[in-house]
């Protein structure tokens, strides 16, 4: 399914003030330089020159309370949390009607199907020479297709191109496009072009944004702050922007060997060192006192970094018949301090019923 897509519009001034919508201007050009994809004036990010941007909900669409309503400033507070970047998205409502170019950030539900789109945003940007160049966003507008089913609940492994569409998830990317960022589809990330794009982390379906990506507020919104975080994952990049569940067997005999993938992401500041178990588990949530496995000693991830890797592990002879989950954790024996070890737990997305 294709995401969206991203329709910016360039603000060009004359000298007299007067606004002419443009596609092309001197100086801008797409920026594929670094790990992440953003316009550029003059090899300037176009940003947030403040750093920061109110998002005003349309309370028809976001009735305030309501688990949309809640499901999308999570969506924004993910964005807030990376640390590195200090932008702050700010929650503001509106009743009003939309339009691109009354300076106001809309996001709203539309019937509208936006070429085909789950969600659109649209940005308009200045860049200009006036003595200096002159650059920066200035409107961001996020609406979501109607037209498509939406979850607002869990993600849901058992779909995991959809429908539905998971809110949260689409919702963390069209901001990711309001703060500036273009798609990346060279590797696993929260701008990849197809839903579900980087996916979410750990057993808790935490929709965060990627390393990646992350890097890419840091670069935009630098601010000095630092945070550790590794992140476990059941989504692999599978090329070219799109993604899907790692494989795992539904089936195995005890007394066999059974292969999995995992993914993990470096979402922190500085390089980690960890060791990562691998488990079986009777219930969803695999922790340490579930059957071990076996251990890779010695993981290394640099900032930005996400991989995914098979794991060959042995099912013991003893373990009873039943239905189980496979699952890793990474750093099982807390060595590592992080900023949010809940998302170090990650179950395959689907049971392993052992005969
Ligand atoms: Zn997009």
């Amino acid at each position: 399914m294709k995401m969206d897509s991203k329709r910016s519009l360039l603000k060009w001034f004359s000298l007299a003030g007067a606004v002419v919508v443009a596609l092309l201007a001197q100086g801008l050009t797409g920026n594929n330089l670094y790990a992440y994809a953003y316009n550029t004036c003059n090899g300037n990010p176009i940003k947030w020159n403040d750093g920061w941007t109110n998002m005003y909900l349309n309370t028809t669409s976001f009735t305030p309370g309501s688990v949309w309503d809640s499901r999308v400033q999570n969506a924004m507070w993910h964005w807030n949390n990376v640390k590195g970047s200090g932008f702050n998205f700010y929650v503001g409502r509106t009743s009003g009607g939309v339009s691109s170019g009354n300076g106001m950030n809309e996001v709203y539900f539309t019937w509208d199907n936006l070429n085909g789109a789950l969600a659109v945003t649209r940005t308009r940007y200045h860049c200009y020479w006036f003595f200096g160049w002159n650059y920066g966003m200035d409107e961001a507008d996020i609406a979501f297709n109607l037209n498509y089913s939406w979850s607002p609940w869990d993600y849901d492994y058992s779909s995991p191109g959809g429908p539905p569409y998971n809110f949260e998830g689409v919702a963390l990317h069209e901001l990711g496009h309001a703060q500036g960022f273009n798609h990346e589809d060279r590797w696993q990330a929260t701008m990849n072009s197809i839903y579900p794009n980087g996916g979410p982390f750990g057993h808790g379906k935490e929709w965060d944004p990627s390393a990646d990506d992350r890097q890419a507020a840091r670069y935009f919104y630098y601010d000095g702050t630092t945070e550790a975080d590794i992140a476990a994952s059941a989504v692999k990049y599978t090329g070219s922007g799109t993604s899907w569940t790692v494989s795992s067997p539904s089936w195995a005999y005890r007394g066999t060997y059974v292969t999995m993938e995992f993914t993990f992401s470096n979402l922190g500041t500085s390089t980690q060192n960890f060791d990562i178990g691998f488990y079986l588990s009777n219930d969803s949530y695999v922790d340490t006192s579930d059957t071990w496995l076996g251990a890779n000693y010695g993981a290394w991830a640099s900032p930005g970094s996400t991989g995914t890797f098979t794991r060959t592990v042995y099912i013991p002879g003893w373990i009873a018949p039943g239905t189980y989950y496979l699952g890793f954790i990474l750093d099982p024996y807390n060595y590592n301090w992080e900023n949010n070890k809940s998302n170090n737990h990650q179950e395959m997305p689907r049971t392993i019923t052992i005969y």
